[in-house]
């Protein structure tokens, strides 16, 4: 029989406690002890996916191998799992509802008034269940996005309600909350915790664990007063102290005994002694840096930094395994200008320009690829980062002066960067770009093949422009090399210049790849290089 655990992660009193963070570390500590653990995150919004939200909104899209666009958590997941997740395990209430409504069309209900319980509740339990029914996983963790207490979320609380009473022994609900220390008062309350918890009791939902993020340490008389408040054990009480890293939080939930506590709620028999070697010897690396470098980050929402989440992430963990403590510069392109560019990226070692869509800041991303260009700076450009790579060497080198993407000047004489062939007849924005893995073939000699280390790779994708085929001789007859393509379609993947120090612009986002146990080949080696 299928014996797979479900573990449901819910947040109150407010947004940001690091949810996800706490998901992750618990599903590292027990895959630590041999079990084979995944993770989901249930988001309440409507949006089908967060692939049409503006960064601003809802910070980095995360792109999954199958090509889903999902929740920034994922992100965390992978990084912190060292496993791919996929369409699965981000489900939306707009998912939801589309789900159910094309049945209701199709006629699934048989006739029946459907609602919100049992026909979306069902649909959500489903979807949840859906990971653990082919025996893959001995735990399935749920992370509910949102707090308790919002509208929105209500139907995720109650499907948790209904899997607690079906599953019994089999289920168990960490309750995520805050507990604030008042200055004036000299003391941490635990008010907005019982709050909270009585919240989800008045939800019909009895949380088993509580987490409690807090900026001081929990003393015995407040875990007991939480603990005969809220009707769970006092070693049910878990501290999440804040953290210097987001990487020590595993560590930090295995002091407290959260896994042992939940190993012991749910009668998991496991190996006792975790293995979280690898994972410590990079805390200690990421503690004791050798060198320093500043890179600078050049995008346009500088001002959210979970923007780019996933290359921010991939910096540093490439830096740790480079002994090397990578220190960013925020640099928003839309105050680039070629007036003011060398002052901007003076100091650095290397510049990173980002992604993005649309024609806000492109002119600051090309000057500044420019200036790395001209200056032999170390450049990686990611997707819109790559694509400005090209047209600031079509402008610059080969004298095509009004060379653009297609995405930002439609007439542009000199379209090096075009609309892809199947995007031209489409209609809807959302889930319609070129998602998720293809391979990607490398020329020997280049920067990537010296960071991967061998000719075939696979890499995620989020875009709908690409390096127009009709230029590649004139780049390559002028110093602009295609050092990784697509076979099957022969779109440029790659581009270098082979007499720069290291600049190389990607299609692709290898910061969808990284991992702390597997740090991407490619960021080490844009690191390596900056390092110089
Ligand atoms: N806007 C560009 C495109 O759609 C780049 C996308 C990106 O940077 N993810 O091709």
């Amino acid at each position: 029989m299928n014996n797979t655990k479900y573990i449901f992660v819910t947040g109150g009193v407010t947004s940001s406690l690091g949810k996800g963070i706490v998901s992750a570390s618990l599903a590292k500590l027990l895959i630590a002890r041999g079990l084979r653990v995944t993770i989901q995150k249930l988001d309440p919004y409507i949006n089908i996916d967060p692939g049409t939200l503006n960064p601003y909104e809802h910070g980095e899209c995360f792109v999954t191998n199958d090509g889903a666009e999902t929740d920034l958590d994922l992100g965390h997941y992978e990084r912190f799992l060292d496993i791919a997740t996929s369409q699965a395990n981000n489900i939306t209430t707009g998912r939801v509802y589309q789900s159910v409504i094309n049945k209701e069309r199709q006629g699934v209900y048989l006739g029946k008034t459907v609602q919100v319980i049992p026909h979306i509740t069902n649909e959500i339990k489903d979807s949840v269940k859906l990971l653990g029914e082919n025996g893959d996983y001995d735990v399935v963790i749920t992370e509910i996005g949102g707090t308790i207490g919002d509208i929105e979320s209500l139907p995720f609380v109650e499907a948790v309600r209904q899997m607690k009473w079906e599953l019994k022994q089999n289920c168990l609900t960490i309750h995520l909350t805050l507990v604030p220390y008042l200055a004036a008062a000299g003391e941490l309350k635990t008010k907005p915790t019982q709050h909270s918890v009585k919240k989800l009791q008045e939800l019909g939902v009895q949380p088993d664990i509580l987490v409690c993020r807090t900026e001081h340490n929990l003393d015995q008389d407040i875990r007991d007063k939480i603990a005969r408040f809220c009707n769970v054990s006092s070693d049910s009480v878990i501290q999440s102290i804040d953290a210097k890293s987001i990487y020590s939080v595993p560590l930090l939930m295995q002091e407290e005994g959260l896994d042992k506590v939940v190993i012991e709620k749910l009668s998991i028999e496991t190996k006792e002694k975790p293995n979280l070697n690898k994972w410590k010897k990079f805390l200690k690396n990421q503690e004791n840096p050798t060198s320093e470098i500043h890179i600078g980050l050049i995008g346009k929402y500088v001002e959210l930094q979970d923007s780019y989440k996933s290359i921010v992430e991939s910096l540093d963990i490439a830096g740790v395994s480079n002994m090397c403590k990578v220190k960013l510069k925020w640099i928003h392109s839309e105050k680039i200008s070629a007036k003011n560019v060398a002052k901007k990226l003076s100091g650095l070692d290397g510049i990173l320009v980002a992604p993005g869509f649309g024609e806000r800041g492109i002119e600051g991303k090309i000057e500044a690829v420019r200036f790395a260009r001209e200056n032999n700076l170390p450049f990686l450009g990611i997707c819109l980062g790559m694509q400005c790579a090209v047209i600031e060497y079509a402008r610059n080198v080969l004298d095509l002066k009004k060379a653009h993407t297609v995405e930002i000047d439609k007439n542009t004489p000199h379209p090096v960067i075009d609309l892809m062939e199947d995007q031209k007849n489409l209609s809807d924005m959302g889930g319609t770009m070129r998602l998720g893995e293809y391979d990607c073939k490398l020329g020997k000699d280049s920067n990537a093949y010296k960071a991967y280390k061998k000719v075939t790779i696979k890499e995620r994708h989020r875009h709908r422009y690409e390096f127009n085929n009709k230029y590649l001789d004139f780049f390559e007859k002028n110093g602009m090399i295609a050092t990784g393509k697509n076979t099957s379609t022969n779109l440029v993947e790659i581009v270098e210049i082979p007499t720069h120090k290291w600049f190389t612009g990607v299609q692709f986002h290898p910061e969808y790849k990284t991992s702390v146990e597997t740090p991407h080949p490619l960021f080490i080696g844009f690191v390596k290089a900056c390092m110089g």
